[in-house]
């Protein structure tokens, strides 16, 4: 399948060929995460749960449900959600007294219990996570693990007695996705503040990392929020100062969302042949084919079996398929599913004591000892998601370029470009360049570069001529 040609169409083969999600489960927007994509997402949601850990949050786990009540004491929030809520509102034959949501995030149903928790200043930085489902009615067309109706993700909640402990999370968040998506999975992507636009119900500010996937359009997969003291306030979170004073706390949430995380790593690390998994994540990590020639199946079963053994015996995740398929619909269906490493078995490696390691990527072989074996698979797998994560973030940096010209953006959007252009306001929706730029440009303004200080000196903005105050990101999206 040619993913350059028609991503969308490799995207919906890989998902099916891969056995990664079946779209046939009988309702709309609710795909089934197969083991072969699941056990990948359990890995990730374990290494960024590791990783809040170490950043100093606790793990908790709330309820699913919350009552009407609590979502409708926020004003902006529940405006922000409210085409979006799957209601409970019968249990076995009777009416319940008050419709329970079915949470589309969690602000209201952790709020109050915060305030109960949170008494005096030592009760603070309270940061708290979960790992869960949330469920959004979203109307949109769905596409399997990027727009669903029931979505995977973390999401933290936090606590500060101040307005800069609160901006110290956001910038804490932001380094937490570096680590993970960034470093350890190996996905790119950009930091933006979010136009005020198109901030999250509720939130002062909202932040959020976009990956460029293959197809040129962005993908958001991790938010963070700046809810000051919107939800404190009609939550009545309060601490009582060290003046003695009781002051209402500063909140942040994070939501780094992991099966658009898991849907970011196959397309940017799948080619033609099907998907290539990162080493460290891969439910198998190395694949040992056999190659029977004769009578010679108990000499290479035997052979086999000792390099199962060693990979084994040193936590490598290994399997041997014996099965009755010929070695090239075996080589074609374990590059297929993505296995990093393969081992090939012959007559000719057993007679010089010798094993070649196949990469999955360049499809390279290579002949080692099968004393070294353990090793030098690790070592492959390592070497080969490195060497792959250099492409993937060259790619990215190649496909951010910049702009001042209407026609210009547009010439660069279709080649599937992130641009920076100077733009004259973040504040307010309805204004005529964000709608220009809807309309004309069939893109959005995704915001502007967290943690930069640059602004344009005496510049245009690009879509209407006035002064810029901005440097504005723009990209389509998904
Ligand atoms: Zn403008």
């Amino acid at each position: 399948m040619d993913k350059n040609k028609d991503f969308s169409e490799w995207y919906t083969w890989i998902l099916k060929e891969a056995e990664l999600v079946d779209i046939r489960y009988n309702v709309k927007g609710f795909p089934v995460i197969r083991p072969w994509a699941f056990s990948v997402m359990k890995k990730i949601y374990s290494a960024y749960e590791d990783e809040l850990d170490r950043n100093g949050h606790s793990p908790m786990q709330f309820p699913a449900v919350i009552p009407e009540s609590n979502l409708n004491k926020e004003k902006e929030h529940i405006k922000g959600f409210e085409d979006a809520v799957f209601w409970i509102e019968k249990a076995g034959m009777n009416r319940l007294e008050e419709r329970l949501a079915l949470r589309p995030t969690s602000e209201t149903a952790i709020y109050p219990m915060y305030a109960l928790w949170i008494n005096g200043i030592s009760d603070l930085p309270l940061k708290l996570y979960q790992s869960g489902t949330v469920w959004r009615y979203e109307t949109k067309a769905t596409r399997p693990l990027i727009r669903v109706r029931e979505i995977q993700w973390i999401e933290t909640h936090c606590c500060f007695a101040t307005k800069e402990g609160a901006e110290a999370q956001i910038i804490e968040d932001k380094a937490i996705a570096e680590t993970i998506i960034g470093d350890v999975l190996g996905i790119p992507f950009l930091f933006f503040q979010r136009p005020k636009w198109d901030k999250f119900p509720g939130a002062d500010n909202t932040y959020a990392a976009d990956s460029l996937m293959p197809d040129g359009k962005v993908l958001q997969i991790a938010t963070t929020h700046m809810l000051g003291q919107n939800f404190s306030k009609p939550f009545e979170v309060k601490f009582s100062d060290s003046d003695g004073k009781e002051k209402y706390v500063w909140q942040t949430c994070y939501g780094p969302g992991m099966s658009r995380i898991f849907a970011a790593l196959i397309s940017h690390y799948g080619d033609d042949k099907g998907i290539v998994y990162h080493y460290q994540f891969s439910p198998i990590q190395v694949v040992v084919v056999p190659i029977y020639k004769g009578e010679n199946k108990a000499k290479i079963d035997n052979y086999a079996a000792g390099i199962m053994r060693v990979l084994k015996e040193n936590d490598i995740r290994a399997y041997y398929d014996n099965s009755n398929n010929t070695p090239g619909f075996k080589y074609n269906r374990w590059e297929l599913k993505g296995i990093p490493i393969r081992i090939e078995v012959g007559e000719r490696e057993i007679d010089a004591n010798k094993v070649v390691i196949v990469y999955r990527d360049t499809r390279e072989k290579k002949t080692t000892e099968l004393e070294s074996v353990a090793n030098d698979v690790s070592q492959a797998g390592k070497e080969m998601f490195e060497r792959m994560k250099s492409a993937v973030f060259e790619n990215m940096r190649n496909s951010i370029d910049k702009s001042e010209d209407m026609d210009d953006i547009g010439k660069k959007l279709d080649l599937g470009k992130i641009i920076k252009i100077p733009f004259c306001s973040m504040e307010m929706e309805g204004e005529p360049c964000y709608e220009q730029i809807k309309d004309k440009l069939k893109a959005e303004v995704r915001g502007t570069l967290f943690g930069s200080e640059e602004k344009p000196k005496s510049k245009k903005c690009a879509i209407c001529g006035k002064e810029a105050h901005e440097y504005a990101y723009v990209a389509r999206q998904y």
